[in-house]
């Protein structure tokens, strides 16, 4: 089989335009490195959405989550929080960036998520081996060093993960915005074990 694939992307007044060939044994070149490389993982999804949408039938499902829970937790591959956590389709929200941090935008999903969708529990979930703890705050200079701008986010780093936990709860805690705070809990997941260890937020 092969599968064929256009696209365009506009950024600024630049327009770019990818064109990748993709058989199911090997890939192709016929651009960039880059595009390539980008191209065969994306495409490899792709494919295998084929796949899913080919088993999925409609579970007729509200999007308001089941348990009515919303997980945060950080974007670390080696956590499958569905799998971790006994979760299905449907069950929960989940919430994802770098350090599972409680920013700004996370509060505004968990906003929406309690306001809009119902839910009112919420778990804070950090890992062992996070990659926030092998970096400091410095990586706003390096930035800036690099790209003549600094970033007006902090990176959130930290070295204490129990710390970083308890300042997640209090965080969510202290929201004027979400209307459910009583049910929060903060874990560390262990990547070696699988196993959740739970934070005392005192
Ligand atoms: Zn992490």
């Amino acid at each position: 089989m092969t599968l064929f694939s256009r696209s365009h992307r506009q950024t600024g007044s630049q327009v770019t335009s990818n064109v990748m060939t993709m058989t199911t044994s090997a890939s192709v070149p016929t651009e960039s490195e880059g595009a390539i490389r980008g191209g065969t993982v994306t495409d490899r999804l792709v494919d295998a959405n084929g796949r899913y949408a080919a088993e999925f039938t409609d579970p007729g499902m509200d999007a308001r989550p089941v348990l009515h829970v919303a997980v945060v937790a950080c974007m670390d591959a080696r956590l499958d929080l569905h799998a971790a956590l006994g979760l299905e389709l449907g069950d929960c929200h989940t919430i994802r960036n770098a350090g599972g941090v409680v920013t700004d935008d996370v509060i505004r999903s968990l906003t929406i998520s309690q306001r809009k969708l119902g839910t009112r529990s919420i778990v804070l979930i950090h890992h062992t081996g996070c990659g926030l703890e092998a970096i400091t705050e410095d990586f706003r200079t390096e930035l800036e060093m690099e790209v003549g701008q600094r970033p007006a986010w902090a990176v959130e780093a930290f070295r204490d993960v129990d710390q970083d936990v308890r300042q997640s709860m209090q965080r969510v805690r202290t929201s004027p915005f979400l209307l459910h705070t009583d049910d929060v809990r903060g874990f560390v997941f262990d990547v070696k074990t699988g196993l959740l260890r739970e934070v005392d937020p005192a």
